[in-house]
């Protein structure tokens, strides 16, 4: 099985639908740190939605999707850039025991305080413009539950949404019915897409992670014929980077960079999502605050 997002239309009715299927580019995230079983399940989903929303929403820019828990996971990114690559990263809470067993609101949303919010953020954002932020209500019991309720609710936009992760695999599927001219749904075509939408509830999760896209196009919608497909390569891929660095540490002002310093007088730091260690010794970390490298982040920041 290859690492693919597959996207495909229709004939009869305005219907898109996608299937995303990452073996190597799961296995590539997790290179770097492993997380228990039901954390990875977690983010399994998470990295194979992102991919289907970033895929659907064809928009020039990364998405990313960020869960704050209360629960024994604190923080769940999942990023998918529009050339496909993704990345993804969880902070667990400190001595906290994780049981194959936990459920989703058990990991992340213990006392109802949970925030999962998707970000739009455009490649070339212009000065003062600020990323679409979208708050996703934790309302469902599955990953693809909590989105799908989202875009049929928030977007207005029926959606069915299947999600899956094993240790081999990381696997998406999405239907959304398009709006019509006017911007509504169209009536005319509403028993095809109830059928459609059936068929595509009917796809179990194993299923979906252990059979390659052609299978489960053929087994699922032989009957419906399907207009336009295109198939891309989706991979991992971190976008960390020296300047980041030094940006990141520029934000966090001259003391506390300098209180960052150890006893060799270098800062270290190592990227969250895919390990890459950074080092400056204190006279670059010193140049970062001079008044020259000032103007010049903030010529960048703005
Ligand atoms: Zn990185």
């Amino acid at each position: 099985m290859s690492d693919t997002l597959h996207r495909f239309l229709f004939k009869d009715a305005p219907v898109k639908g996608e299937l995303v299927h990452l073996p190597k580019t799961w296995r590539d995230v997790r290179a770097y740190r492993r997380y228990p079983a039901a954390v990875e399940k977690i983010m399994g989903e998470l990295v194979a939605a992102s991919a289907l929303l970033c895929a659907n929403l064809k928009f020039d820019g990364s998405l990313v999707m960020q869960i704050h828990g209360d629960g024994p996971i604190i923080l769940l990114v999942a990023e998918c850039r529009a050339d496909l690559t993704v990345r993804a990263t969880a902070k667990l809470r400190e001595n906290a025991v994780i049981t194959d067993d936990m459920t989703l609101a058990q990991l992340i949303n213990t006392n109802g305080q949970g925030r999962f919010a998707i970000t739009l953020d455009p490649n070339n954002r212009q000065e003062g413009q600020q990323p679409y932020q979208g708050i996703v209500p934790l309302t469902g019991e599955s990953m693809a539950d909590i989105l799908m309720h989202y875009m049929t609710s928030s977007e207005q936009l029926d959606t069915v949404i299947q999600l899956s992760a094993d240790d081999d695999n990381a696997a998406g599927f999405l239907l959304q019915r398009l709006p019509d001219h006017g911007g509504g749904m169209n009536t005319e075509f509403a028993s095809t897409w109830d059928d459609i939408a059936h068929i595509g509830r009917t796809l179990g999760a194993d299923e979906l992670l252990k059979n390659d896209t052609d299978t489960l196009m053929h087994r699922l919608f032989w009957e419906q014929p399907r207009d336009t497909h295109t198939t891309e390569p989706v991979q991992f891929a971190c976008t960390c980077s020296p300047t980041k660095v030094a940006n990141m540490i520029t934000l966090l002002g001259e003391d506390e960079a300098t209180d960052m310093l150890d006893d060799n007088l270098e800062v270290n730091v190592s990227c969250d999502f895919c390990g890459q260690h950074y080092m400056l010794s204190a006279a670059q970390v010193h140049e970062l605050f001079t008044p020259e490298a000032n103007a010049h982040l903030n010529s960048k920041l703005h």
